[in-house]
């Protein structure tokens, strides 16, 4: 990413930003392209910085697909900074699970409120590991036992 600002609004700070003029790999054929169709912005929420809120305006690219026969355009994708239909950065993205899934419910929330991260309770619950199948397989066989007269 290539930052071209970063504004303190006080209570957040605001970072904009574009993606470098490289080529990027179409994600249907993989040829490389660097012919731009379109920009649109991306906003994401990335890690607090000095207790405050950062959000990053990001410039992304739709790009002309050169090989004939596959899609037309193409949306880069910023791999490890913004990862598809996420609105935090991956990064952001794996402090709060790590959070979420060490601590739980109420300590977990107020950890994160602590680190100036929002979160709907929500969201934090699909950071929630899944269950292991073995577990939920001897839990149900427990519950069987139980209900056997
Ligand atoms: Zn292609």
């Amino acid at each position: 990413m290539v930052v071209e600002d970063v504004v303190d609004e006080g209570r957040q700070v605001v970072v904009w930003a574009r993606t470098p003029d490289d080529p990027a790999a179409c994600p249907g054929c993989g040829a490389e392209s660097a012919r731009v169709y379109s920009y649109h912005w991306r906003t994401v929420a990335d890690v607090p910085l000095d207790e405050r809120p950062v959000t990053v305006n990001v410039q992304v690219r739709r790009l002309f697909c050169p090989t004939m026969g596959c899609r037309t355009t193409f949306r880069e994708q910023v791999a490890g900074v913004l990862e598809r239909y996420q609105r935090r950065t991956a990064r952001l993205t794996g402090q709060v699970q790590s959070v979420v899934r060490e601590l739980a419910g109420r300590a977990g929330a107020r950890l994160l409120e602590q680190l100036s991260v929002r979160l709907s309770r929500h969201t934090a619950r699909s950071f929630m590991r899944p269950w292991p199948r073995r577990l939920t397989n001897a839990l149900r066989a427990a519950y069987l036992e139980l209900r056997r007269p």
